[in-house]
């Protein structure tokens, strides 16, 4: 009878607990997807901000701090044992996977932009003392003749072996396209875990990736060059769908991220290839905004070079892939078409169709 009585208590007991373990599994969940992580990181010569939504951010983060670190560590013309360091040391090697990709990509944007973005820059950068020395401006007899060094069509590469020969001279930096790529690898590496959302600043490089917890916009402040205003406008992007797919880049280059002064003069670090001097094209300001982190990047600094009329016809003839905000020395202010309601801004801007 007492059994009874004790078995009866449990029968009715068990839905309760049921319902029970159902609202706690319930809100763990709701937890876990709303939890939210954030890292800082210096590397690649910038402040790094990252921040995740997710029940494994946590994880997520690290190991994407682990990735920036490892990417730098093939990238950096500062570390002696750095792929690209020893790879213009030696002028010859087999590539590692992420120095093909990056490689192809940089050929694919050299011929894209009419050789306004060259990875061969280096020896020009270095004259500069943009690759860590100290600060000069130097004649136009030096620059003329490293200027003989910076062409990216005499890389000898074999995209099947993955070897690249260079001439004696020549060496090469990734600064214009590296973050962009960081970016894109981060995003990739976010789909392994589970991730609701997910926001990068890579020094200037935005990527997003899938949504917010509330479902609400995503929004990037794009940076004004002048400090006039805090920024030029507001981007704003609709959640993404999940997996690496679900993400966007919005990358910004200006000769106001790196410079120096002389005599009155601005020198910045983004060259013209054809004259070895910081680009004078007239733009001042140029945000790419791409599925695809790497194009984003490259595209920004070879935009800035190109100018305006160029990036016009460039993007008319690659519409749907990439879209822009060209500011230029004016202060005008330029939107291409695909963006003509998600941007904001204070100054009147024109539509480009
Ligand atoms: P970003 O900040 O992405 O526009 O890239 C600027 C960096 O790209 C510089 O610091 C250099 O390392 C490199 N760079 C400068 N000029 C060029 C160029 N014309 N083509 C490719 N890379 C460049
Ligand atoms: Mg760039």
């Amino acid at each position: 009878m007492g059994n009874r009585r004790f078995s009866g208590k449990v029968c009715r007991s068990i839905p309760v607990l049921l319902a029970c373990v159902i609202i706690v599994c319930l809100l763990l969940d709701h937890y876990g997807k709303g939890k939210s992580a954030s890292r800082s990181v210096f590397a690649m010569d910038t402040y790094m901000e990252l921040m995740a939504y997710g029940t494994d951010s946590e994880e997520a983060l690290d190991r994407a701090v682990v990735e920036i670190q490892r990417i730098d560590g093939l990238l950096s013309t500062g570390i002696a044992e750095s792929e690209v360091s020893r790879l213009n040391a030696e002028k010859e090697g087999a590539l590692s996977e992420d120095l093909r990709y990056l490689l192809e990509r940089s050929m694919e944007i050299n011929e894209m932009s009419g050789g306004a973005f060259d990875i061969t820059i280096y020896p020009v950068m270095k004259a500069w003392g943009f690759a860590g020395g100290e600060f000069r401006v130097p004649g136009d007899e030096e620059l003329s003749k490293l200027l003989a060094y910076v062409d990216m069509s005499s890389l000898k590469y074999s995209q099947e072996s993955g070897r690249l020969e260079m001439p004696r001279q020549a060496e090469l930096d990734f600064g214009g396209i590296g973050k962009g790529y960081t970016a894109q690898r981060i995003a990739e590496v976010f789909a392994e875990y589970d991730i609701g959302g997910a926001m990068l600043n890579l020094g200037g490089n935005v990527q997003i990736y899938g949504s917010k917890p509330d479902g609400s916009e995503w929004k990037i402040a794009v940076k004004s060059p002048d400090g006039a205003l805090p920024y030029l406008g507001i981007l704003s992007f609709e959640g993404l769908s999940g997996g690496a797919g679900g993400s966007r880049a919005v990358v910004t280059s200006g000769g106001y991220e790196r410079y120096f002064e002389k005599d009155g003069e601005i020198y910045h670090h983004i060259i013209d290839p054809r004259t070895g001097k910081p680009s004078d094209s007239g733009l001042v300001s140029v945000t790419v905004a791409c599925g695809d982190g790497t194009l984003a990047d490259g595209l920004s600094t070879a935009i800035f070079v190109m100018g305006y009329d160029k990036a016009v016809e460039l993007w008319r003839g690659h519409k749907g892939e990439f879209e822009l905000i060209l500011f230029d020395d004016q202060g005008k202010l330029y939107v291409t078409e695909g963006l003509e309601g998600s941007f904001v801004s204070e100054i009147e801007y024109e539509i480009i169709y």
